[in-house]
Protein backbone atom coordinates (compact mmCIF):
# COMPACT_ATOMS: atom_id res chain seq x y z
CA UNK A 1 0.00 0.00 0.00
CA UNK A 2 1.01 3.93 -0.53
CA UNK A 3 2.78 5.73 2.44
CA UNK A 4 1.09 8.70 3.86
CA UNK A 5 2.31 11.22 1.70
CA UNK A 6 1.65 9.33 -1.35
CA UNK A 7 -2.00 9.02 0.11
CA UNK A 8 -2.45 12.61 0.46
CA UNK A 9 -0.70 13.30 -2.87
CA UNK A 10 -3.36 11.21 -4.60
CA UNK A 11 -6.34 12.35 -2.41
CA UNK A 12 -5.34 15.96 -3.63
CA UNK A 13 -5.51 14.81 -7.41
CA UNK A 14 -8.31 12.72 -6.88
CA UNK A 15 -10.07 16.77 -5.37
CA UNK A 16 -8.90 18.69 -7.72
CA UNK A 17 -10.19 16.81 -10.62
CA UNK A 18 -13.45 16.06 -9.09
CA UNK A 19 -13.23 19.99 -8.39
CA UNK A 20 -12.52 20.89 -12.22
CA UNK A 21 -15.38 18.38 -13.47
CA UNK A 22 -17.90 19.95 -10.71
CA UNK A 23 -17.08 23.46 -12.10
CA UNK A 24 -17.50 22.42 -15.45
CA UNK A 25 -20.88 21.69 -15.20
CA UNK A 26 -21.71 24.01 -12.58
CA UNK A 27 -22.24 21.63 -9.56
CA UNK A 28 -20.86 22.90 -6.21
CA UNK A 29 -17.43 21.51 -5.48
CA UNK A 30 -18.88 20.11 -2.01
CA UNK A 31 -21.71 18.04 -3.91
CA UNK A 32 -20.11 14.90 -3.82
CA UNK A 33 -18.21 13.31 -1.79
CA UNK A 34 -15.53 10.71 -1.79
CA UNK A 35 -16.20 7.59 0.48
CA UNK A 36 -12.44 5.71 0.80
CA UNK A 37 -12.57 2.34 -0.32
CA UNK A 38 -10.37 0.25 1.78
CA UNK A 39 -11.32 -3.59 1.18
CA UNK A 40 -8.20 -5.14 0.86
CA UNK A 41 -6.29 -2.99 2.38
CA UNK A 42 -4.43 -3.19 5.71
CA UNK A 43 -6.10 -1.32 8.41
CA UNK A 44 -3.47 1.88 7.73
CA UNK A 45 -5.38 2.46 5.06
CA UNK A 46 -8.34 3.18 7.55
CA UNK A 47 -6.14 5.56 9.93
CA UNK A 48 -5.05 7.11 6.86
CA UNK A 49 -8.43 7.83 6.22
CA UNK A 50 -9.10 9.30 9.69
CA UNK A 51 -6.37 11.00 9.59
CA UNK A 52 -7.30 13.10 6.74
CA UNK A 53 -10.61 13.82 7.92
CA UNK A 54 -13.17 11.27 6.47
CA UNK A 55 -15.79 9.95 8.75
CA UNK A 56 -16.58 6.23 7.35
CA UNK A 57 -15.08 4.10 4.44
CA UNK A 58 -16.21 1.24 2.18
CA UNK A 59 -15.34 -2.62 2.65
CA UNK A 60 -17.34 -5.01 0.31
CA UNK A 61 -16.84 -8.33 2.16
CA UNK A 62 -18.61 -8.64 5.94
CA UNK A 63 -16.00 -10.57 7.77
CA UNK A 64 -12.92 -8.48 6.40
CA UNK A 65 -14.79 -5.46 7.97
CA UNK A 66 -15.78 -7.83 11.26
CA UNK A 67 -11.84 -8.08 11.24
CA UNK A 68 -10.61 -4.40 10.79
CA UNK A 69 -13.72 -3.78 12.66
CA UNK A 70 -12.62 -5.49 16.13
CA UNK A 71 -8.95 -4.07 16.12
CA UNK A 72 -9.55 -0.56 15.02
CA UNK A 73 -10.75 1.69 17.25
CA UNK A 74 -11.30 5.18 16.19
CA UNK A 75 -14.42 7.07 15.42
CA UNK A 76 -14.88 5.64 11.47
CA UNK A 77 -18.32 4.81 10.23
CA UNK A 78 -18.47 1.73 8.49
CA UNK A 79 -20.29 1.40 4.95
CA UNK A 80 -20.95 -1.84 2.96
CA UNK A 81 -20.44 -1.84 -0.87
CA UNK A 82 -20.46 -5.50 -1.49
CA UNK A 83 -22.70 -7.81 -1.83
CA UNK A 84 -24.33 -8.99 1.39
CA UNK A 85 -25.73 -12.54 1.67
CA UNK A 86 -28.81 -13.05 3.72
CA UNK A 87 -26.67 -15.01 6.33
CA UNK A 88 -24.50 -12.40 6.64
CA UNK A 89 -27.28 -9.55 7.50
CA UNK A 90 -27.20 -9.93 11.25
CA UNK A 91 -23.35 -9.49 11.61
CA UNK A 92 -23.53 -6.53 8.71
CA UNK A 93 -26.17 -4.51 11.09
CA UNK A 94 -24.22 -4.79 13.49
CA UNK A 95 -20.99 -3.29 12.09
CA UNK A 96 -22.21 -1.31 9.59
CA UNK A 97 -23.31 2.43 9.96
CA UNK A 98 -25.42 2.28 6.32
CA UNK A 99 -25.59 -0.71 3.88
CA UNK A 100 -25.72 0.35 0.07
CA UNK A 101 -26.21 -2.59 -1.51
CA UNK A 102 -29.54 -3.70 -0.51
CA UNK A 103 -30.76 -5.53 -3.23
CA UNK A 104 -33.96 -8.32 -2.50
CA UNK A 105 -36.89 -8.49 -0.38
CA UNK A 106 -35.42 -11.08 1.51
CA UNK A 107 -32.53 -9.25 2.99
CA UNK A 108 -34.03 -5.89 3.44
CA UNK A 109 -36.31 -7.60 5.97
CA UNK A 110 -34.27 -9.39 7.36
CA UNK A 111 -31.94 -6.26 8.16
CA UNK A 112 -35.44 -4.59 9.24
CA UNK A 113 -35.54 -7.34 12.17
CA UNK A 114 -31.98 -7.65 13.03
CA UNK A 115 -32.37 -3.73 13.25
CA UNK A 116 -35.06 -3.68 15.29
CA UNK A 117 -33.27 -5.83 17.61
CA UNK A 118 -30.54 -3.79 18.18
CA UNK A 119 -33.11 -0.76 18.78
CA UNK A 120 -31.10 1.22 16.33
CA UNK A 121 -32.72 2.44 12.50
CA UNK A 122 -30.51 0.83 9.71
CA UNK A 123 -29.53 3.44 7.09
CA UNK A 124 -29.75 1.58 3.70
CA UNK A 125 -29.34 2.05 0.06
CA UNK A 126 -30.59 0.04 -2.67
CA UNK A 127 -28.59 -1.35 -4.95
CA UNK A 128 -29.82 -0.77 -8.31
CA UNK A 129 -28.12 -3.01 -11.28
CA UNK A 130 -28.84 -0.42 -14.26
CA UNK A 131 -26.81 -1.97 -16.58
CA UNK A 132 -28.58 -5.15 -16.57
CA UNK A 133 -24.76 -7.24 -16.74
CA UNK A 134 -25.50 -10.32 -15.57
CA UNK A 135 -22.24 -10.57 -13.59
CA UNK A 136 -23.40 -7.83 -11.26
CA UNK A 137 -26.19 -7.91 -7.72
CA UNK A 138 -28.74 -5.25 -7.31
CA UNK A 139 -32.34 -4.92 -8.46
CA UNK A 140 -33.39 -4.85 -11.94
CA UNK A 141 -34.68 -1.54 -12.31
CA UNK A 142 -38.66 -2.67 -12.56
CA UNK A 143 -38.13 -4.03 -9.66
CA UNK A 144 -37.11 -0.81 -7.91
CA UNK A 145 -40.46 0.60 -6.85
CA UNK A 146 -41.60 -2.61 -4.95
CA UNK A 147 -38.40 -2.61 -2.38
CA UNK A 148 -38.73 1.53 -1.96
CA UNK A 149 -42.32 0.70 -0.62
CA UNK A 150 -41.46 -1.99 1.74
CA UNK A 151 -38.24 -0.16 2.75
CA UNK A 152 -40.47 2.62 3.62
CA UNK A 153 -43.10 0.99 5.37
CA UNK A 154 -40.24 -0.89 7.86
CA UNK A 155 -40.13 -0.18 10.93
CA UNK A 156 -35.99 -0.17 11.42
CA UNK A 157 -34.96 1.18 7.82
CA UNK A 158 -34.51 4.45 6.93
CA UNK A 159 -33.70 4.42 3.08
CA UNK A 160 -31.43 7.31 1.98
CA UNK A 161 -30.65 6.38 -1.93
CA UNK A 162 -29.80 4.23 -4.55
CA UNK A 163 -26.15 2.86 -5.73
CA UNK A 164 -24.99 1.16 -8.99
CA UNK A 165 -22.25 0.26 -10.16
CA UNK A 166 -21.04 1.45 -13.69
CA UNK A 167 -20.23 -1.23 -16.76
CA UNK A 168 -16.33 -1.83 -16.37
CA UNK A 169 -13.58 -0.63 -19.45
CA UNK A 170 -16.63 0.53 -21.26
CA UNK A 171 -16.76 3.50 -23.34
CA UNK A 172 -17.74 6.76 -21.68
CA UNK A 173 -21.35 7.38 -22.92
CA UNK A 174 -22.02 3.54 -21.89
CA UNK A 175 -21.32 4.38 -18.04
CA UNK A 176 -23.50 7.65 -18.68
CA UNK A 177 -26.50 6.00 -19.64
CA UNK A 178 -26.18 3.16 -16.66
CA UNK A 179 -25.72 6.51 -14.15
CA UNK A 180 -27.97 8.66 -15.79
CA UNK A 181 -30.55 5.76 -16.20
CA UNK A 182 -30.37 5.96 -12.15
CA UNK A 183 -30.36 9.36 -11.45
CA UNK A 184 -33.82 9.10 -13.46
CA UNK A 185 -35.28 6.47 -11.38
CA UNK A 186 -34.55 8.39 -8.19
CA UNK A 187 -36.08 11.67 -9.56
CA UNK A 188 -39.33 9.69 -10.40
CA UNK A 189 -39.17 7.91 -7.24
CA UNK A 190 -38.78 10.65 -5.05
CA UNK A 191 -41.73 12.19 -7.02
CA UNK A 192 -43.84 9.55 -7.04
CA UNK A 193 -43.21 8.75 -3.13
CA UNK A 194 -42.74 12.19 -2.12
CA UNK A 195 -39.08 11.88 -0.65
CA UNK A 196 -35.95 13.05 -1.62
CA UNK A 197 -33.72 9.60 -1.50
CA UNK A 198 -30.74 12.25 -1.79
CA UNK A 199 -28.06 9.43 -1.91
CA UNK A 200 -26.58 8.64 -5.33
CA UNK A 201 -23.79 6.48 -4.62
CA UNK A 202 -22.18 6.19 -8.17
CA UNK A 203 -18.16 6.28 -9.59
CA UNK A 204 -15.42 4.68 -8.72
CA UNK A 205 -11.52 5.59 -9.61
CA UNK A 206 -11.55 4.78 -13.20
CA UNK A 207 -15.34 6.38 -14.10
CA UNK A 208 -16.20 9.25 -11.65
CA UNK A 209 -16.44 11.44 -14.17
CA UNK A 210 -19.73 10.30 -16.20
CA UNK A 211 -21.06 9.24 -12.53
CA UNK A 212 -20.51 12.89 -11.57
CA UNK A 213 -21.52 14.71 -14.90
CA UNK A 214 -24.71 12.43 -14.52
CA UNK A 215 -25.65 13.56 -10.69
CA UNK A 216 -23.58 11.20 -8.51
CA UNK A 217 -23.04 12.57 -4.63
CA UNK A 218 -20.95 9.75 -3.39
CA UNK A 219 -17.83 8.35 -5.37
CA UNK A 220 -16.55 5.04 -3.88
CA UNK A 221 -12.62 5.71 -4.41
CA UNK A 222 -10.00 3.01 -3.83
CA UNK A 223 -6.64 1.87 -5.77
CA UNK A 224 -6.99 5.46 -6.68
CA UNK A 225 -6.14 6.64 -2.83
CA UNK A 226 -4.36 3.71 -1.68
CA UNK A 227 -2.56 1.97 -4.72
CA UNK A 228 -3.26 -1.61 -5.72
CA UNK A 229 -4.59 -3.81 -2.90
CA UNK A 230 -3.69 -7.44 -2.58
CA UNK A 231 -5.26 -9.84 -4.43
CA UNK A 232 -7.71 -11.80 -1.90
CA UNK A 233 -9.59 -10.59 1.12
CA UNK A 234 -7.87 -10.40 4.49
CA UNK A 235 -9.14 -9.95 7.79
CA UNK A 236 -6.85 -7.41 8.95
C1 LIG B 1 -13.75 -1.93 -4.97
C2 LIG B 1 -14.94 -1.11 -5.15
C3 LIG B 1 -14.82 0.26 -5.40
C4 LIG B 1 -13.49 0.97 -5.53
O1 LIG B 1 -12.89 0.63 -6.74
P1 LIG B 1 -11.57 1.39 -7.24
O2 LIG B 1 -11.51 1.05 -8.66
O3 LIG B 1 -10.44 0.82 -6.44
O4 LIG B 1 -11.75 2.83 -6.98
C5 LIG B 1 -15.99 0.99 -5.56
N1 LIG B 1 -17.20 0.41 -5.47
C6 LIG B 1 -17.34 -0.89 -5.22
C7 LIG B 1 -18.71 -1.47 -5.14
C8 LIG B 1 -16.22 -1.71 -5.06
O5 LIG B 1 -16.39 -3.01 -4.81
Amino acid sequence: MNSFSQFKDNLLHVRQNLDAICLSIGRKTDSVKILPVTKRQPLEAINFSERVGFSSVGENVVQEAQGKHDIYNGTMGWELIGHLQSNKARLAVEIFDRIQTVDSLKILQRIDRFAGELGNPQRILLQVNTSRDPAKHGLAPIEVDALVEAALNAENLVLEGFMTIGLFSSAPSVSTQTFTVLRELRDRLAEAFGQAFPELSMGMSGDLESAVKSGSTMIRVGTALFGERRTSSLNT
